[in-house]
């Protein structure tokens, strides 16, 4: 019986488990492609599905993560061959389909997107989800017509994975960008990543007025809540707001003013089930638009015995920038 190391979760009676153990070949899942993970990340999707504190995790037992860089190691997908280098992101693993936090996974080609050539596994985990879903809440801000000269654009949760990913490449495409935190030691870490200013989490976490002030032309946002409803408040007229995450709350106490009163936009993005040019077209543009030296000051690295701590810290928002995991 051939066997890799794993961190698992089961269920029982008392409720979820998590650990670091071995699991069966024979019980990888189907799929067209086996892969032999090297790299992968802890995202704050992981720490819910670690933690049990989101019902992540709809199938037992399960192999958490949901993120891999990976050489394929047999293929019958028209696509791809043995020793191809690819990216994993999403499509129910760690979910629904075993995960990434383990040395071997067994997927569907068609989920996979090729590694970039000169980008290397771990620069590709050090982005992982949370930096691809940047990227696309940065293609939904351009694709509404939010340019450097409409105004400045505010991130919020800005210290963590998403939000350091979309300053860094905010920064670089030369828009001003408004970095909001609750980590204010954190300021001058933003600003190396290419905020221009740095500001409170608690200006914008009071319940929201229907219309604040106007203080930018577009945000990204992985908090959600009284954070994304003031957010709405506050945006430019014809400005562009993108929803992707929810570390303050999955709820919008907000009103429609920003929308029918000063012609906002509110945008969602997913990177679980993003359809494969747009996913391809966001690794193109990270390949591009995004900083190495950057993404490399925001990369911590750790083992898989270091995941299910990681994992816990997340959730309490207590991660800076990215966490790469290698594996084997
Ligand atoms: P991180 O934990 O790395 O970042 C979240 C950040 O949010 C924290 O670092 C912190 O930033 C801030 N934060 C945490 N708790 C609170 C709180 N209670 N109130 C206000 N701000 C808070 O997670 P990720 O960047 O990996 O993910 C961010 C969010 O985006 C998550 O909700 C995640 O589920 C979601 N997500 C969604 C995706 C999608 O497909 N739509 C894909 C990837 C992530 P600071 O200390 O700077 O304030």
């Amino acid at each position: 019986m051939a066997t890799f190391k794993a961190i698992r979760i089961d269920k029982t009676d008392a409720g979820q488990t998590v650990g670091l153990g071995d699991f069966d070949d024979n019980d990888l899942m189907e799929g067209d492609v086996t892969l032999r993970v090297e790299w992968s990340t802890v995202n704050y999707k992981d720490g819910l599905a670690i933690t049990g504190k989101a019902p992540v995790v709809r199938r037992f037992p399960m192999i958490a993560g949901v993120d891999a860089a990976a050489t394929v190691e047999s293929s019958s997908h028209a696509e791809w061959k043995r020793g191809d280098k690819v990216i994993l992101n999403g499509w129910g693993c760690g979910e629904t389909h075993l995960g990434t936090f383990g040395e071997k996974a067994r997927v569907k080609g068609d989920w996979l997107v090729p590694l970039p050539p000169g980008m290397s596994g771990r620069e590709a985990m050090a982005i992982g989800t949370a930096g691809y879903t940047a990227m696309l809440a940065v293609m939904a801000l351009e694709r509404h017509g939010i340019t450097p000269e409409r105004g400045p654009v505010v991130v919020t949760g800005a210290a963590g994975g998403v939000g350091s990913v979309a300053v860094a490449l905010l920064g670089k495409l030369g828009f001003h960008v408004i970095a909001s935190t609750g980590r204010p030691a954190e300021a001058a870490y933003l600003r190396q990543l290419g905020a221009a200013d740095v500001i409170e989490r608690q200006e914008l976490t009071g319940s929201a007025k229907p219309l604040a002030r106007e203080r930018w032309a577009g945000a990204i946002d992985s908090v959600g809540s009284t954070t994304l409803a003031n957010i709405l408040s506050m945006t430019q007229y014809a400005g562009c707001v993108v929803a992707c995450g929810l570390a303050g709350g999955i709820e919008l106490p907000a009103t429609v003013a920003p929308f029918i009163l000063r012609g906002v936009s509110l945008v969602g993005v997913d990177s679980v089930m993003c359809p494969q040019p747009l996913r391809r077209e966001a690794w193109k543009r990270l390949d591009g638009d995004l900083d190495r030296n950057k993404l490399a000051a925001i990369t911590s690295e750790i083992d898989l015995n270091g995941v299910i701590d990681a994992g816990r810290r997340i959730v309490e928002g207590g991660v800076r920038g990215r966490v790469v995991v290698k594996l084997g």
